[in-house]
């Protein structure tokens, strides 16, 4: 065990052993353009090619397919704009749910600004979007449809193959945050219905600062950067070597290992959930059944959050209230005020996320923890 438990994983993830290895060389002699002539170019210019069989293979997408970004956030700004100029822009109505991450609520509320029907979708307790509700929001001549794959704050898996059908019907593309989900559950692109995906390196075990959208081939979308022409002219800018290389070795591993890693991180969150559940007035959040492998989420009566996770800090534990984004920010959640709660209920959130370095001691550890912080917390101590 480390001197500190990092149940954060949600936040972001230790660069893993293979990942970083799989970058060194591009951090060192290989560090030539990819765009460049000559042979070490060339050379470089071949491991991105690999790298791009590597992410598309995970997904069950074509490499043509994969455009290597600056991240989740990136992927998501750009696709929302792109897709709204899909079809000359004619098309006006944009869907969304209102737990998405905000480099998407952000984007879309942009958009609005620019004259577009920008619709953001309620979810129910579980944070689940109505596939009634998303029809009938989207009628049909929507541009695009876009909800997240798994949610950051609470865990929940949305039915995102039942939820690009729903798109599809409605004339409109399918686009999923994929961030939380890319390497964790299993993610296929034509099984799911969908037409474009963001995912982020660091998020499962890559670098951070690097990640991708997935764009169905045949989708004109315009460029998100524009410059030098790297990544089929839509994405300018010579690309970060080594972080693409480690994210892809990074999606690699996990995929391989992705039933074992899920059946270790499901099993310690279950033991997680089932203990901090018998402290009284607790509440786990998002979907029971339908949630991310290594995500525990709760709320605590009587508890500010903001002050939980700094006293789990000072107990050597790394925790986050609501987003890591937000954190700072003493506004509620607005991922748990769309699910229902008050903004009273909303303050005492914790997630607990784990990863594939968490140990049963770690466990053991946290519930060992966690009652008496609370009963201190609510006694104002
Ligand atoms: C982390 C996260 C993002 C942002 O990704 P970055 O690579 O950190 O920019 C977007 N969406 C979701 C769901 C996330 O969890």
């Amino acid at each position: 065990m480390s001197e500190w438990i990092y149940a954060d994983h949600a936040a972001t993830t230790r660069v893993s052993d293979r990942a970083l290895e799989a970058m060194m060389p591009f951090l060192r002699e290989e560090y030539a353009n990819p765009s460049a002539v000559y042979a070490p170019g060339r050379r470089v210019r071949r491991a991105l090619d690999r790298a791009r069989e590597t992410v598309a293979a995970a997904f069950g997408a074509q490499p043509g397919e994969i455009y290597f970004t600056g991240g989740g956030t990136e992927s998501d700004n750009w696709v929302i704009r792109a897709a709204a100029e899909l079809q000359g822009g004619e098309k006006k109505r944009l869907i969304t749910s209102a737990v998405e991450h905000h480099a998407i609520l952000r984007t879309f509320e942009t958009m609005r600004r620019r004259g577009y029907e920008a619709k953001v979708l309620g979810v129910d307790r579980n944070g689940r979007i109505s596939l009634e509700a998303l029809r009938a929001a989207a009628g049909k001549d929507a541009a695009l449809v876009s909800v997240m794959t798994a949610n950051n704050e609470v865990g929940t898996v949305m039915p995102v193959a039942e939820i690009g059908a729903a798109a599809h019907d409605s004339g409109a593309v399918f686009h999923t945050d994929a961030v939380q989900a890319a390497g964790h559950i299993p993610i296929d692109v034509d099984r799911m219905g969908i037409d474009m995906m963001s995912f982020s390196g660091h998020k499962f075990g890559g670098p951070k600062g690097v990640g991708g959208l997935f764009v169905r081939k045949g989708l004109p979308i315009p460029p998100g950067l524009f410059g030098g022409g790297q990544e089929r002219g839509l994405r300018s800018g010579t690309e970060n070597v080594a972080g693409i290389v480690g994210m892809a070795a990074a999606l690699e591993e996990s995929c391989r290992n992705m039933r074992e890693n899920a059946e270790k991180a499901s099993r310690l969150r279950d033991r997680l959930i089932r203990g901090v559940l018998r402290i009284p007035g607790t509440r786990l959040t998002g979907d029971p059944e339908n949630r991310l492998p290594g995500h525990a989420s709760f709320l605590f009566d009587g508890v500010e959050g903001e002050a939980l996770v700094l006293l789990l800090d000072q107990n050597g534990i790394c925790a986050s209230s609501g987003s890591a984004c937000s954190a700072g920010a003493l506004e509620p959640s607005h991922v748990l005020l769309a699910m229902g709660f008050s903004a009273e209920e909303a303050r005492g959130s914790l997630r607990l996320t784990l990863g594939p370095d968490n140990t049963d001691a770690e466990i053991d550890a946290l519930l060992e923890k966690l009652p008496n912080i609370i009963v201190r917390l609510r006694s104002g101590a």
